[in-house]
């Protein structure tokens, strides 16, 4: 059976490949300029006074560096990252264990973080902005609430999905950034800069095509990367050319403009079964069988990004341009012939 192609899948040793490529400090993080030059303010500023820094919210699509900033950030204020992420955090006392045990200045990151729970959220109002938080002890009739003072911290949210933040919660961040994909001279830089970090010989002009079909996402340039980097082994001389860098990439299924199998899937199914729409997010996700969730989070905003999907009030609807790149007549735009 041919393999799906995922970009956003991966396992262990794609993290550890990750954490290998991820620069340390903010004059390594390429691009996001707005984004960088105010936070690099806030660190600063935070260094100077010798406090802790404001809780930070930054929302962006899955691999443009969140996880990253959050390091970069503890790394600047030169304190502890703490990591864990909504899903995982569902007892308010696990919560109260990482809270208690974070110092001064500390930096606790939350990835998924519209994926709390509402206890868990509520719980968490009080730490993020008195510092306190009220721990039950003991149970039955003897259980009663105490308080615990806790150290001046920062906490760094990342999400896919500002909107499904509630606005208590989004309203204690007094930082929020939000990450944009990045253009392809940026990415390019990014992947010279991996393939350097790995030792490996490759060209610019290899370097920027990988870079414009990586869906303007540094985590699928760098995996992409790694994947060239072994077709480079096995059929080259192990330096990554163009001649390579096109075979991998279209051995990989990996088109002209960086879109994959599943975004060509979404897209031909919306126009052969849905006549291009609009249709519901539920229903094109049981036609073309990925949960609704990755749709939205994944494929979704590089589509609408590029100009071939849109949202609008009665479902999504694929646009001219999807009908033009698929090489598609739009119904109603065929010519009748006499
Ligand atoms: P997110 O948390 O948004 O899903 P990550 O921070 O885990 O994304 O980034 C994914 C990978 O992309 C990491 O290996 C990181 O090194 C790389 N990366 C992301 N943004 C940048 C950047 N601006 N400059 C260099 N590398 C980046």
């Amino acid at each position: 059976m041919e393999e799906k192609e995922k970009p956003n899948q991966y396992n262990s040793l794609d993290k550890e490949f990750e954490n290998k490529l991820r620069p340390s400090q903010f004059l390594d993080f390429a691009g996001q300029k707005n984004v960088i030059s105010n936070l690099e303010i806030f660190v600063e500023a935070a260094n100077r006074r010798g406090e802790g820094m404001d809780h930070v919210l930054l929302y962006g699509p899955p691999g443009l560096g969140k996880t990253t900033l959050a390091n970069i950030i503890a790394n600047e204020l030169g304190s502890n990252l703490k990591i864990t992420s909504g899903p995982v955090l569902d007892k308010p006392g696990d919560l109260a264990g990482l809270l208690t045990s974070l110092e001064d200045r500390d930096v606790l990151f939350i990835d998924e973080i519209h994926r709390l729970s509402t206890v868990i959220e509520e719980y968490l109002y009080s730490a993020m902005e008195d510092f306190r938080i009220d721990v039950m002890i003991e149970s039955g009739p003897s259980a009663r609430s105490v308080q615990i003072n806790l150290n001046h911290f920062t906490l760094i949210g990342a999400t896919t999905r500002a909107g499904l933040l509630s606005s208590p919660l989004r309203d204690r961040f007094g930082i929020t950034s939000r990450l944009e994909y990045y253009d392809s001279d940026v990415l390019s830089s990014i992947i010279l800069r991996s393939s350097s970090i790995l030792e490996v010989g490759i060209s610019k002009e290899a370097a920027s095509e990988i870079a414009s079909r990586s869906r303007g996402t540094p985590r699928i340039a760098n995996a992409l990367l790694r994947r060239i980097r072994d077709f480079a082994l096995v059929k080259g001389n192990g330096d990554i050319d163009m001649a390579i860098t096109d075979m991998a990439l279209n051995s990989l299924n990996v088109d002209k403009n960086g879109l994959n199998q599943m975004d060509k899937k979404i897209l031909n199914c919306m126009i052969e079964k849905f006549k291009g729409g609009p249709v519901g997010l539920t229903t094109i996700s049981t036609a073309v069988g990925e949960e609704a969730n990755t749709i939205e989070e994944l494929y979704e905003p590089f589509l609408i990004k590029q100009g071939y999907l849109e949202r609008t009030p009665r479902g999504r609807q694929v646009t001219q341009s999807a009908y033009d790149f698929l090489g598609k007549i739009r119904p109603g735009n065929q010519q009748t012939i006499f």
